[in-house]
């Protein structure tokens, strides 16, 4: 059993992306992440940094992790570039760790798999929701950019709630990997203490 905290990017005042039809990337995030947690909760203890449509602090959400002592946080977003952007890519943090890096290795891997999304890769950018120094030292954290809502055809695609579970799924899946291979290395009993 592990805590995982689930960031839905955005919220209330701040709408993130909007998209051609003019759909908020605040909705698509909390909508895939309650499912994300849906998924995860049965096996896992599942956190979020916000469940409806209010707006929480960038800083707030590492430290909702931190509090908790997370084993991992995921931050969900969707991406904007233009009409003819498409594909995942997921982030990590320049002073991150290798474990970082193989969290967002599984997260990025499961979604490209699951959506055949064009594998944009792993990245790394200096995003304040996974700075290492917001959080517990013990978190491993990441940033998924799901998709591009600029994309027309993307937004269209999303408005389908069965592609928004499998989008969760995957999220929840690459998760899942990297917890077992965890277990497998014997590296650390993640069993939470109250
Ligand atoms: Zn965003």
């Amino acid at each position: 059993m592990a805590l995982i905290v689930i960031d839905p990017g955005h919220g209330g005042s701040d709408p993130g992306k909007v998209g051609p039809a003019g759909t908020f990337e605040k909705t698509y995030a909390l909508d895939v992440g309650k499912r994300t947690a849906g998924i995860l909760n049965p096996d896992h203890r599942a956190e979020m940094t916000r469940r409806d449509d209010t707006f929480v602090e960038l800083a707030d959400r590492p430290a909702t992790a931190k509090r908790l002592k997370a084993d991992v946080f995921v931050s969900i977003h969707f991406n904007s570039n233009g009409p003819s952007a498409q594909g995942t890519e997921t982030y990590k943090h320049p002073d991150s760790t290798s474990e970082d890096t193989r969290l967002a290795e599984a997260v990025q891997d499961r979604v490209v798999a699951a959506t055949g999304h064009n594998d944009r890769g792993v990245k790394e950018a200096n995003f304040v929701v996974i700075r290492p120094t917001l959080h517990y030292v013990d978190t491993r954290s990441c940033l998924v950019e799901v998709s591009f809502l600029s994309n027309a055809a993307e937004e269209t695609r999303l408005g389908d709630p069965d592609y928004r579970q499998e989008i969760a799924q995957a999220i929840a899946d690459g998760v899942e990997d990297f917890l077992a291979e965890d277990r497998k290395a014997g590296r650390a009993d993640r069993t939470r203490k109250p």
